[in-house]
C-alpha cells in the first residue's frame, strides 16, 4: 500500500518490496514515477532558482478565451508559452513546478549534511552521506562494474530453476522486481489485520498492454525495449549477438507474464484483486520448499494466508519459468538487475537507462540535473530522516491550523450534502455519515519518527546505500505481517508534493511538501485557497465514496453497505462520468478512458462541490463580501479560477499517451472542465448562458 512513486492504482512500486493497497494519491507524474533517470555529468547545483507560482495566476489567464466556451483555456491559456518545458522535464505542470521549488529546498538541507562535520546528529550523517555518495559520480564511474559484481555473479551461478527462490527473494528485496510481487497489506476484509500479499509484476515495460496493443506506435516501442535491453546487457559484458538473442527471448517471456496480467481498469475493483487464501491453498500455486526458501530470503516473518491478487498470474508465471530455457531466466534477471541498478553505475548505464525510459516513452530530451535526482532518492530512503529537518524549516506552524479548519469545513459540508441527497434512502445516509466521521485528517508529518538507525550508509558506497536503503524499508514493511495497525503511520514522506486517501485505514493525508503555492497561498484570501487546496481536500475525502471507496466501510473494511436500490443509482450517477470523459479525445485519436478514470473523477467533481459549498459557509461566518473583486474577479470567480489553475499544465504529447494508457487521472485539461461543467454554481458565476459549451443539458452530479 506504501508506494513512493507518484502512479496511482491498487498495485504500487514502492520503495521496497512490491505493495499492494487501495491508496489513491491526488495526482501522477510521469516525470516523477519513471525508473530512475540516469545520471549524466557534473551538475552538481541547481542552475536555476525555482520561484513558486503564486496562488492567483493573474499571468495564466487569457482573457481572450470565453470562459464559457472553454474554461481551462481561459484560467491556463497563458500558462504554456509562460512555462515553456526544460529539456530535463517530461511536462510542467503546478505539481511540477512545486516539486522543482521543493526539490531545491531538500537539496539545500543535503548539501550540508553531506558537507559532513563532528556534530552531525546520526540522521544528518545518514542523509548527508546518502546524498553525497550519489552526487560522486567519480567515484562511482571509477568502481566501473565492481559494486555490482556480486550480484551477477550470483546469477552466474544458478544451474536450474531450483537455485531461484533464494535468488528471487533476494533480488526482490533490494527492489530488483523480477516475476512477481510480493509485500504485506491490511487485509482488505478485516483492515485490523496485516497480511501477506503475492501479485502480478516482472515487466520492464510500463504494463501489460504495452506488449498486447497493435499499433505501429506500439510495435516501435517493443522494438525499441529489445534494442534497450540487448544495449544493457551488451555495456554488461555480453557480447552483442548473444544480447540480441537474449533481448528476443527476455521480450518473450514478458510477453507471457503480460498476457496473464490484469488489465489497469480490473486492477481499480478490490475485490478482483483479493483472494486470501491458507498457505496450503496457495501452496498449490508456489510449492512451499520453493516459496518458503523465497520467503526467507526476502526476509518475510512465516505466514498462515496470504491475498493471491491475481492468481491465474502466479500460476501462468510458474508455468512460463518451467517452459523457459533457465539461460533467458538468468538474462532476464540480469536486465533487471542493472536497469534498476542503473542510476548507482557508471554514466553509459545510466544514459542508456534514460535514453529508453526518459527519452522514448515520454519524450523528455536530457536527463534531469543529478542534484534533483540524488535529492530525491534520499527523500525516498530516508524520507522521514530528510523530512524530519524539512518541516522544521520549510513548514510554517499556522499552516496545519489553517489546514485543519479548512478540512473541518470541508468534511462538515460533506456531512450537510449527505443529508441533502435527493436520490439515497435515510438506511445508506447514515451509514455514509458513519464512514465520514470515522476519517482520520492527517496534515503536514507523522506524530513520530520513523527510526533508521539500523540503516547503515556509507560516505563512499552509491550502489550498496540503494540497495541497503531499499531492503530497510523492505524489511521494515514485512515485518507488519502478522502485527497490529499502526493507525499514526504515512504513506508518503513529509515533503512529497501530493496527498492520498488510504480506503483501508480510512484517512486523508497532506504531507507538508503539499501546503505550499499554488496550492495553499498563505498570501491569498480564503476564496482562492479553498479553490486550490480546499479542492484537494475536497478530492481525497470524496475518494472514501468513489467506486472503489464506497466499497470499505467506516473501519475499512471492505463490507456492503450499501442498500440494493442506492448502489444502484449510485451506479447511473457514475456511468454519467464515465460517458462524459469517455468522450474527450486526450491526444491523437487516444481518447480519455472513462472506467480507468471513474475513482479520480468521482472525487475531482465531489471534491469541487465541497470546497465551494465550504468556502461559501466560511465566508458567511466571516462576513466576506462575495461580490467585491480582487484582481477584477469576483470570489465566486476566484474560486473557479485557482480550482482550474491547480490543473495548468504543458506536457509532451508522448507523456499525455503514457498517461491515458497507463494512469487513473484524467489529462489535467479534463480534470479543470470535466468536473468545472457539473458545478451548480459556475453558469452564474461567470454568466454563462444555456447551451455554451460550460453549460451542458445533463450535467453529472454523483456527490
Ligand atoms: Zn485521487
Amino acid at each position: 500500500m506504501k508506494n513512493r512513486t507518484l502512479l496511482d492504482g491498487w498495485m504500487m512500486k514502492p520503495l521496497a518490496a512490491a505493495s499492494l493497497g487501495a491508496m489513491v494519491v491526488l495526482a501522477s507524474g510521469t516525470a516523477l514515477a519513471q525508473k530512475p533517470a540516469s545520471a549524466s555529468a557534473a551538475n552538481n547545483k541547481p542552475a536555476e532558482v525555482y520561484k513558486p507560482i503564486p496562488g492567483f495566476d493573474l499571468s495564466s489567464i487569457d482573457t481572450s478565451v470565453d470562459p464559457c466556451n472553454d474554461f481551462y483555456k481561459f484560467a491556463c491559456g497563458k500558462f504554456a508559452a509562460n512555462h515553456p518545458i526544460p529539456g530535463d522535464q517530461p511536462e510542467v505542470d503546478q505539481f511540477y513546478a512545486l516539486y522543482n521549488v521543493n526539490t531545491q529546498s531538500l537539496n539545500g538541507i543535503l548539501a550540508k549534511a553531506a558537507a559532513g562535520g563532528a556534530d552531525r546528529t546520526a540522521n544528518e550523517q545518514k542523509i548527508g552521506d546518502y546524498y553525497k555518495s550519489c552526487m560522486d559520480t567519480d567515484a562511482i564511474e571509477a568502481k566501473g562494474l565492481a559494486p555490482i559484481k556480486p550480484w551477477l555473479d550470483e546469477i552466474d551461478a544458478v544451474h536450474s530453476t531450483r537455485d531461484l527462490p533464494t535468488l528471487v527473494g533476494k533480488l526482490q528485496r533490494n527492489g530488483i522486481d523480477v516475476f512477481f510481487g510480493y509485500g504485506e497489506q491490511q487485509d482488505f476484509k478485516d483492515a485490523s489485520k496485516q497480511i501477506a500479499f503475492v501479485d502480478q509484476a516482472g515487466l520492464g515495460l510500463p504494463e501489460r498492454d504495452y506488449y498486447l496493443r497493435t499499433g505501429a506506435k506500439d510495435e516501435t516501442i517493443r522494438k525499441q525495449y529489445v534494442d534497450h535491453v540487448a544495449k544493457m546487457l551488451t555495456l554488461a559484458g555480453t557480447p552483442a549477438e548473444q544480447a540480441q538473442k537474449d533481448a528476443a527471448a527476455i521480450m518473450a517471456f514478458e510477453t507471457t507474464l503480460a498476457k496473464a496480467s490484469m488489465p489497469v481498469t480490473d486492477r481499480r475493483d478490490p475485490e478482483k484483486v483479493y483472494h486470501l487464501q491458507t498457505i496450503a491453498t496457495f501452496h498449490q500455486s508456489i510449492p512451499a520448499p520453493a516459496f518458503n526458501q523465497f520467503r526467507k530470503a526476502i526476509s518475510s516473518p512465516e505466514i498462515s494466508e496470504i491475498n493471491n491478487a491475481n492468481p491465474e498470474f502466479i500460476t501462468a508465471m510458474m508455468k512460463a519459468i518451467d517452459d523457459t530455457n533457465i539461460e533467458t531466466l538468468k538474462a532476464y534477471m540480469r536486465y533487471h538487475l542493472l536497469s534498476g541498478a542503473a542510476s548507482r553505475l557508471p554514466k553509459r548505464f545510466d544514459d542508456e537507462n534514460f535514453d529508453f525510459y526518459g527519452r522514448k516513452l515520454t519524450g523528455q530530451p536530457e536527463q534531469s540535473a543529478r542534484w534533483k535526482r540524488c535529492s530525491n532518492a534520499v527523500n525516498g530512503a530516508l524520507g522521514e530522516a530528510l523530512g524530519q529537518v524539512y518541516v522544521s524549516q520549510y513548514f510554517a506552524g499556522d499552516s496545519k491550523a489553517k489546514m485543519l479548519e479548512m478540512v473541518h469545513d470541508i468534511e462538515n459540508a460533506m456531512e450537510r450534502d449527505i443529508d441533502q441527497l435527493d436520490w439515497m434512502s435515510a438506511t445508506t445516509k447514515a451509514r455514509a455519515k458513519e464512514k465520514l466521521h470515522g476519517v482520520a485528517n492527517k496534515i503536514g508529518y507523522p506524530d513520530k519518527w520513523r527510526d533508521y538507525t539500523k540503516l547503515e550508509v556509507k560516505a563512499d558506497d552509491a550502489l550498496g546505500n540503494k540497495f541497503r536503503g531499499t531492503a530497510f524499508e523492505n524489511d521494515r514493511q514485512l515485518a507488519k505481517i502478522g502485527q497490529p495497525v499502526d493507525h499514526s503511520e504515512w504513506g508518503m514522506t513529509p515533503p512529497t508534493v501530493n496527498a492520498y486517501y488510504d480506503p483501508s485505514m480510512n484517512d486523508i493525508n497532506f504531507p507538508a511538501g503539499i501546503l505550499q503555492p499554488a496550492f495553499y497561498d498563505p498570501k491569498q484570501d480564503d476564496a482562492v485557497n479553498y479553490g486550490h487546496i480546499g479542492a484537494v481536500i475536497g478530492h481525497e475525502l470524496t475518494h472514501g465514496f468513489d467506486d472503489e471507496g464506497r466499497k470499505f466501510d467506516a473501519k475499512g473494511n471492505m463490507s456492503d453497505w450499501w442498500t440494493p436500490e442506492d448502489a444502484k443509482k449510485f451506479e447511473q450517477r457514475t456511468d454519467c462520468l464515465v460517458n462524459e470523459y469517455g468522450s474527450f479525445t486526450a491526444v491523437d485519436d487516444v481518447k480519455v478512458n472513462g472506467k480507468l478514470t471513474l475513482g479520480e473523477n468521482t472525487a475531482d467533481n465531489g471534491g469541487l462541490v465541497l470546497a465551494y459549498l465550504a468556502y461559501l459557509e466560511r465566508a458567511k461566518m466571516n462576513k466576506v463580501d462575495l461580490s467585491a473583486k480582487v484582481s477584477g474577479y469576483d470570489a465566486h470567480q476566484r474560486f473557479y479560477i485557482a480550482y482550474a489553475q491547480n490543473w495548468c499544465e504543458n506536457s509532451r504529447p508522448e507523456v499525455i499517451r503514457q498517461q491515458v494508457l497507463t494512469d487513473p487521472h484524467s489529462p489535467d485539461h479534463f480534470r479543470a472542465n470535466g468536473a468545472i461543467v457539473n458545478q451548480p454554481g459556475f453558469a452564474a458565476a461567470f454568466s454563462c448562458k444555456k447551451g455554451a459549451p460550460m453549460v451542458p443539458v445533463n450535467s453529472c452530479r454523483v456527490w
